[in-house]
């Protein structure tokens, strides 16, 4: 039984029975077929019912925002914005997918060479529970332009998002069954790569995952794309404008309850101007409201699940014992619901959860470094590579810095990382591999195929 509770007071919102592996089978064989169907569909047949599911999101905004909220407790002002951009990412692959994928001439010895993009079936999607529609949609948009099938096997705890999203696709107008929810724990993720009808497999979730995923898909010799956690550094320069950074810094970590991939999660100060930031850091963190997500109010809802807000004190009361100094919050309040507050930790080093880990949730970890050089270093001392950040008021050397020394999949300058549908996004190392949005997404899961004319 696969459960959706709200955690912001703990009360069960509904039960949803999983898939028996039979089921599950079927499911698989339906969305074949329907992939076979739709094969013979053209891009502006695909297009037309990929942008009335992008209307169909913005008509039904305020219920689908609702259903993510209670299930997982982001504010509702962040969930009708995860809504619109969803409806974005389908307007984008539909009004570009045709010249994304349209062919390709090479001048080679041959009458006519090209290179052709042929869909290739049924992609599996494991998606996490942390923005319940955005990692479907940047998923499902682009493959189902492609040509390919989409059969979703969401977190656990987001059941209803995961049937509202197959409920969408159908609405719009698909092929029935073209793209499918299976309710189903992770154990049953094995047999589903394993289904010769499979043809890949796209996580979004934790490096633990990534791993077993990867390695079963591996066995059977499917491609895998892998978005995984990171622990992004923000790296903080002398001559960075204070206000602006602080700003940027604060919304980043605290976005969607600190529970992104791609949140910033080390601030790296030099040493010039670190007494200042930390004092404007924390006065800013301090001033958000902690509360009800549903009261539009409040910046920050509780965090997804109690035993995620436990593991997250967890970190950091063990980075705390080996040396580091809570400047703020650090504590589980005393009611209902998994409220875990803005916090800072600072003195954090090599070692510490805080420092080596992904902390999923508001907290952050402040280092000093003694100068560019060394922040730098830090920023690249992690297994992770997935966002960056750097500030700094000379564009030129932050652009230089972007571009040649960090190892990351994407490093944004004077401001906050975020994902757009036009952009490709990914990571490196433990951050995982492949790329989604931008026209590398729409490549990843298609067969490139060459043509040769003699
Ligand atoms: P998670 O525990 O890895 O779960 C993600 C999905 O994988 C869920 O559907 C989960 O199913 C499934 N899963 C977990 N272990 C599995 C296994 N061994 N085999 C097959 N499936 C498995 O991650 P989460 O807690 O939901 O999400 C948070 C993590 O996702 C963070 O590390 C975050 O950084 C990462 N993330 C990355 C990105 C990115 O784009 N790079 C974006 C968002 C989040 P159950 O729910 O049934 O366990």
């Amino acid at each position: 039984m696969l459960q959706s509770i709200n955690p912001f007071n703990n009360e069960l919102l509904r039960e949803y029975n999983e898939h028996t592996t039979e089921e599950i089978i079927e499911i698989i064989d339906l969305t074949h077929q329907a992939y076979l169907v739709n094969l013979k569909s053209s891009f502006e047949e695909r297009s037309e019912k990929m942008l009335t599911a992008a209307e169909l999101l913005r008509s039904q905004r305020e219920e689908l925002s609702i259903l993510m909220t209670q299930e997982m407790g982001k504010p509702i002002i962040q969930s009708r914005a995860e809504v619109d951009k969803c409806a974005w990412v389908c307007e984008y692959y539909a009004k570009n997918a045709a010249d994304f994928l349209s062919d390709e001439i090479v001048e080679t010895d041959a009458t006519k060479s090209f290179i052709t993009y042929n869909s290739i079936g049924i992609v599996l999607a494991v998606m996490p529970w942390n923005f319940p529609f955005w990692q479907v949609f940047r998923f499902a948009a682009p493959n189902i332009m492609a040509g390919n099938a989409g059969l979703l096997k969401h977190a656990s705890n987001v059941s209803g998002c995961a049937l509202a999203i197959e409920k969408i696709f159908e609405e719009a107008g698909f092929e029935k069954n073209l793209f499918r929810t299976i309710l189903a724990s992770s154990s049953k993720v094995k047999a589903v790569i394993e289904n010769p009808k499979i043809k890949a497999v796209t996580l979004t979730g934790s490096t633990p995952a990534g791993k077993s995923i990867a390695s079963t898909a591996g066995n059977v010799l499917k491609k895998t794309v892998l978005e995984l956690g990171g622990s992004d550094p923000y790296v903080i320069l002398k001559d960075a404008d204070l206000e602006q950074t602080v700003n940027a810094c604060v919304i980043a970590r605290l976005i969607n309850g600190g529970q992104s991939c791609i949140a910033g999660k080390r601030f790296i100060v030099v040493e010039e101007i670190y007494d200042d930031f930390v004092s404007l850091f924390c006065e800013v963190m301090k001033s958000k409201k902690m509360g009800d997500p549903m009261n539009e109010v409040n910046d920050l809802g509780p965090q997804a699940k109690t035993e995620l807000r436990d593991e997250l004190h967890r970190q950091v009361l063990k980075s705390i014992e080996m040396g580091a100094q809570k400047l703020l919050g650090g504590f589980i309040p005393d009611h209902a619901g998994a409220f875990y507050p803005p916090t800072i930790l600072t003195d954090v080093r090599p070692g510490m959860p805080a420092y080596d880990e992904e902390l999923f949730g508001p907290v952050a970890s402040v280092i000093k470094a003694i100068d560019q050089e060394d922040a730098i270093r830090i920023a690249n001392d992690t297994p992770f590579g997935l966002g960056a950040a750097v500030f700094s008021q000379n564009l030129a050397l932050a652009e230089s810095i972007a571009k040649n020394n960090i190892n990351a999949g994407s490093c944004f300058i004077n401001t906050f990382v975020k994902s757009d549908p036009r952009l490709p996004f990914g990571g490196i190392n433990e951050s995982g591999y492949g790329r989604e949005l931008s026209p590398f997404g729409i490549k990843e899961f298609v067969n490139i195929k060459t043509v040769f004319i003699k």
